[in-house]
């Protein structure tokens, strides 16, 4: 995985959590990492922050064309900005849906589209979009988080079609449950976070969370040249959630 050595990547999301512990480890391997987050502050040299809201089609035309600028070209994306949402289908308005979507599932379609002419320049282009065990395990209470990364799973087995003659791959993670502070900012609303934690943490079958750098290495291994022929496909990084059939609750 040293292979990045050449290679110019963009993260959205990039400022924290997932995005962020890949956007690192893509730099260590090599690249040349640029940012793209609604706040780039926490980021530093090597990577090149630049703002931007995935929301905002102007923003992101805007950001993109200067991180490639920056960057002298580009070979890989990595649409990881993403929100979350809890409840049924009963609690989240029409505003709430059109708000997540709009960041999750259209946040990747704008993203993507910009970048598309600068891959088809790259020989070794690859997409990878951050999605979720939510997409396929229909978890409890996460209607609406659970649409959306439903069709960013879609998405990514569309545009994998359509791009693979392209010379583009596109696949796409999904996460378990990630020590992120996202995660972080759940477990702190609860009336008693350190239980709460133990309790998410016995519900994992490995009885961990999964770490971000883990979702990172999983991320970069469908970024490199060293999964030159997978594309179409989702990488469980879940600590066997999905695989031994196990479901959070
Ligand atoms: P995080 O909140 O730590 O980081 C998300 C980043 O995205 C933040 O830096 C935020 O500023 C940025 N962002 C949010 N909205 C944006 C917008 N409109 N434009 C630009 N940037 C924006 O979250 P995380 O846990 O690292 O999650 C990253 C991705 O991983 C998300 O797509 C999430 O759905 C997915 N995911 C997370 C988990 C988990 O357990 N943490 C599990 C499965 C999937």
């Amino acid at each position: 995985m040293s292979d990045f050595e050449g290679l110019k990547a963009l993260v959205t999301g990039g400022a924290s959590g997932i995005g962020r512990a890949t956007a690192e480890l893509l730099a260590e391997r090599g690249a040349r990492v640029a940012v793209l987050d609604l706040d780039p502050s926490p980021v530093d040299e090597p990577l090149l922050g630049h703002r931007a809201d995935v929301t905002d089609d102007a923003s992101v035309r805007e950001a993109v064309a200067a991180a490639v600028a920056g960057l002298g070209g580009l070979d890989v994306l990595i649409n990881n900005a993403g929100i979350g949402a809890q409840g049924t289908v009963e609690d989240n308005p029409d505003d709430e849906w059109h708000r997540v979507y709009d960041v999750n599932v259209l946040g990747i379609v704008r993203t993507t589209r910009v970048c598309l002419p600068h891959l088809r320049a790259s020989a070794h282009a690859a997409i990878v979009n951050t999605c979720s065990i939510a997409a396929t395990a229909g978890l409890p209470q996460r209607a609406l988080y659970s649409a959306t990364k439903g069709a960013v799973y879609s998405l990514t087995l569309a545009m994998a079609a359509d791009h693979v003659r392209e010379g583009i791959r596109v696949n796409c993670v999904n996460p378990g449950t990630v020590d992120t502070p996202w995660v972080g900012r759940l477990l702190d609303a609860a009336p008693d976070p350190a239980a709460e934690r133990a309790a998410l943490e016995a519900r994992q079958p490995t009885g961990r969370l999964v770490s971000a750098a883990e979702v990172a290495g999983a991320v970069a291994y469908l970024a490199s040249p060293l999964s030159g022929a997978t594309t179409g496909t989702a990488l469980a990084v879940d600590g066997g959630m999905q695989g031994l059939r196990l479901r959070p609750v």
